[in-house]
């Protein structure tokens, strides 16, 4: 982007025209019936100062106090929300043949360090960022790396963008090579120093970031814990029982330890704030601690395949009452995009005898992403009030979706061949708190 796009203008009235997709509330598990749907084909979505002013039916057209900016026949979707997704790993992504923790040796670690580096890891943010806006997520829960310099970036880059992003400095202490090591005390000192300067800045949130218990001993998972304790208002990201070999080794590490969830709580990082990536071997006893202390599983299903990792049981984590949210998981997962990913969880539900339903994915991965992370205020629905971050689709590109189209009864039919069909290059354009940050190439 270039300066003048980057620098943050204020925000006229804009008004966007197209059809309305967004939740009222949770769609229930298999029901492609559902009141908490709220479809308002071809209406006005007037914006004004970043945030969504009403709507209006597409025959009331703004005054021309109001940009205009018609999308007749197109589809208009709060932007996506990505929690769970790693900005170095865009350097990895579509890595071949390995398992996780192959993977995070062979191809991740050596990609992370490269972030020691701050024109490296600026260069990176931007390129990250960028690549989210052009799949349709504004918002997201990222991984940058063990280097705090990685964090900087990553917010700066954020910040420039009007987004809201949550992110925090990933915590290893071992188990892991030269260059991506911290130990507790300067880690302690590093997070304490970017959660001052960066947490409740703009849009910009800070998560407390254990990469996963294997690479934190006992006392930096601790000093994790105390972190949530003392600043409660910040998030705490991590992965938890994502492989059978990485659940074996916890134990190993972890005796006193009923399951590898418990090693977290143990550690006091088991909190409403919690965003828990993948959640594949887990127990009923699990889901319980997950459920009583409100924290969420981002499920990452395309890494989730790529990987290997597991089936993850959303029904499970659905009749438990656990909040699951939809992530990339990039770069064990293989794109950016949430739609690609939902089109990858319906097929993990599908090989569990189970029906994922457009609604409760697309849910999932906004107006529930947001519930979970406590911001429904802010971001994924349409409701006046919210920050404008939306985004434009085409409901088909080439002919076999426009084939699909025409002939798709009823409205959970058209939308689940949209979300199964499109990718990327349906997305039109990308705004941010009302600013224009990405369109689609004439
Ligand atoms: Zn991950």
């Amino acid at each position: 982007m270039g300066a003048s796009s980057m620098s943050n203008p204020t925000s006229p009235r804009v008004a966007l025209r197209g059809d309305l997709l967004d939740f009222t509330a949770a769609p229930a598990w298999g029901a492609v019936e559902s009141n908490a749907v709220r479809f308002r084909a071809d209406h006005w979505l007037p914006v004004e100062g970043g945030r969504i002013a009403g709507v209006q039916p597409g025959d009331q057209q703004p005054d021309d106090s109001w940009a205009r900016h018609d999308h007749r026949g197109r589809l208009i979707l709060p932007g996506f929300i990505d929690t769970h997704v790693h900005s170095p790993q865009l350097d990895v992504i579509a890595s071949y043949g390995t398992e996780l923790l192959d993977w995070l040796n062979t191809y991740t670690f050596p990609a992370e360090r490269r972030y020691a580096d701050p024109r490296e890891a600026q260069t990176g943010a931007a390129r990250f960022l960028d690549a989210l806006l052009a799949h349709g997520t504004t918002s997201a829960v990222v991984f940058p790396t063990v280097h705090r310099v990685s964090v900087d970036a990553l917010f700066a880059a954020a910040q420039e963008r009007g987004m809201r992003l949550i992110a925090g400095k990933v915590l290893m202490d071992r188990h892991a090579p030269d260059g991506l090591r911290d130990d507790v005390d300067q880690a302690a000192r590093d997070c304490v120093d970017l959660i001052t300067r960066w947490h409740g800045r703009d849009r910009l949130a800070y998560a407390v970031t254990v990469r996963f218990a294997p690479t934190s001993t006992p006392a930096q998972l601790a000093m994790a814990g105390q972190l949530c304790t003392a600043y409660p208002a910040v998030y705490m990201q991590t992965h938890l029982a994502e492989n059978r070999d990485e659940v074996a080794w916890v134990r190993e590490l972890f005796p006193e330890a009923r399951s590898y969830l418990d090693v977290y709580e143990r550690a006091g990082l088991l909190n409403a704030r919690g965003v828990f990536a993948h959640g594949i071997w887990l127990d009923d006893e699990d889901r319980r601690a997950l459920r009583g202390a409100g924290a969420q599983i981002a499920h990452s299903p395309s890494s989730n395949l790529f990987l290997g990792s597991g089936l993850f049981d959303w029904r499970a984590a659905e009749a438990a009452n656990v909040a699951v949210s939809v992530a990339t998981d990039v770069g064990g997962g293989t794109s950016l995009s949430m739609l690609r990913t939902l089109g990858d969880a319906y097929k993990v539900q599908a090989m569990a005898g189970e029906r994922l339903t457009a609604w409760k994915a697309l849910h999932a991965s906004t107006a529930g992403a947001a519930a979970a992370l406590g911001l429904a205020d802010e971001i994924g629905s349409l409701n006046a009030g919210c920050v404008a971050d939306v985004c434009v689709w085409d409901w088909a590109m080439g002919p076999v979706a426009h084939r699909r189209m025409d002939v798709a009864q009823g409205l959970h039919e058209r939308v689940f061949a949209w979300m199964t069909l499109a990718d990327e290059r349906n997305l039109v354009a990308t705004w941010v708190a009302g600013v224009k940050r990405h369109e689609r190439a004439a």
